[in-house]
């Protein structure tokens, strides 16, 4: 089944390209010639010029062997910082980076996944349904690769993205709906010393506001936060202006719409009473998600988990991922757990236990979806 060697390989050629966000023309290069040379036709889009990078996502249909409802894998290809010039070591049973650098397990681990399954698929002539595998860019900077995507031109009705931490098993099924948060609040400048009576403190009264707004943890599903301020130009003047980036994020949308609702009018009537005018700006980063443990994609998840041995951990999160935007599209997707431990920081490391019994999900994954099609395996 699994040639344990050759996926090692893969996943220390394509963490060796190096992808920082944005950046990621040379790592889908490589990826487009590899696909190509298995007899695929990688598709790129023009994400990359809508986000301001050098590449677009790459979209590929793989014909089924068999007739059965088509299935969407995604993983993204690039990494954040420092990414440059990643030297995979194999250090006795996990691979890491040499120190200096993440190691982009997060998320190359899944593609060289996908690509091993691919090739195990085609090599024992193994049965599937029409595959669809979406490689998105910038996913770090904010989903933007999988934003800027056309969903239109999928033709799964579900999808698996291979991109959460915890162990291979671990399903999640949750995570919350997001807002950001900008206020600006508008005073009247003059001079502290000799005029203070005609001025209007923009920072006093955003002060005054936020004293009266909730913040931090609002309930189990709900969290809301203010990480940015800045305003005034000097000691002596009074400050005519103040910018507050702040967000809330929760599990449940009503919940989230109605303390986004409270958060702005808490502060534009609070700001009103110091003599201020403040303006708020509500944009959506991305919507969440709330599967029913019941729904197909995540019973297949489940019974492929069982199938290898895993023991299936329904879970949700407290970020967003390509599958909160997938899901947006209207195909449900589970994220799913391939074991990548420390992700973001230099020590970040991939078990290669992970790695294979990663490959054997989604060869289970695949099968147990054609069961679930109601072919004859
Ligand atoms: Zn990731």
């Amino acid at each position: 089944m699994v040639k344990r060697e050759r996926l090692i390989e893969k996943f220390v050629n394509l963490v060796s390209i190096s992808s920082v966000s944005r950046n990621e023309k040379d790592f889908k290069e490589y990826l487009k010639k590899e696909f190509i040379k298995r007899g695929l036709n990688p598709e790129e889009d023009n994400a990359g010029e809508i986000i301001g990078g050098n590449a677009g996502n790459l979209f590929i249909q793989i014909p089924g062997t068999v007739d059965a409802s088509p299935v969407l894998f995604a993983a993204h290809m690039d990494t954040v910082k420092p990414g440059e010039g990643i030297k995979a070591v194999v250090d006795g049973d996990i691979i890491r980076s040499q120190g200096d650098t993440v190691l982009g397990a997060d998320d190359k681990a899944a593609i060289a996944v996908l690509m091993e399954v691919y090739d195990i698929l085609r090599e024992e002539n193994l049965l599937y349904p029409p595959l669809e595998f979406l490689f998105t860019v910038a996913e770090e900077e904010g989903l933007k690769g999988a934003k800027s995507f056309d969903f239109t031109r999928v033709k799964a009705k579900k999808a698996y993205v291979l991109d959460a931490g915890g162990s291979p098993g671990s399903i999640v099924i949750k995570s919350p709906w997001h807002n950001e948060i900008e206020y600006t609040v508008y005073g009247k400048a003059a001079h502290a010393g000799m005029d203070p009576e005609n001025g209007i403190n923009a920072i006093k009264a955003a002060g005054r506001a936020l004293a009266k707004m909730p913040c931090g943890r609002i309930d189990e599903e709900t969290t809301c936060n203010f990480g940015v301020i800045e305003g005034g130009k000097a000691r002596n003047i009074v400050a005519d202006i103040c910018r507050i980036k702040g967000e809330a994020r929760s599990l449940s949308k009503d919940k989230l719409d109605r303390l986004t609702h409270e958060l702005k009018e808490i502060f534009v009537s609070e700001a009103e009473k110091e003599g201020a005018r403040a303006e708020v700006k509500i944009e959506s980063l991305y919507p969440g998600v709330n599967l029913d443990k019941e729904s197909e994609v995540v019973k297949i998840a489940e019974k492929a988990c069982l199938k290898i041995g895993l023991k299936p951990n329904l879970t949700g999160t407290g970020g967003g991922s390509d599958a909160s935007i997938i899901n947006g599209s209207g195909i449900p997707c589970v994220n799913l757990g391939i074991g990548m431990s420390k992700v973001h920081t230099a020590e970040e490391y991939i078990k290669i236990e992970d790695l294979i019994k990663d490959v054997e999900l989604v060869l289970a994954i695949i099968e147990e979806s054609i069961k679930e099609s109601g072919s004859c395996v």
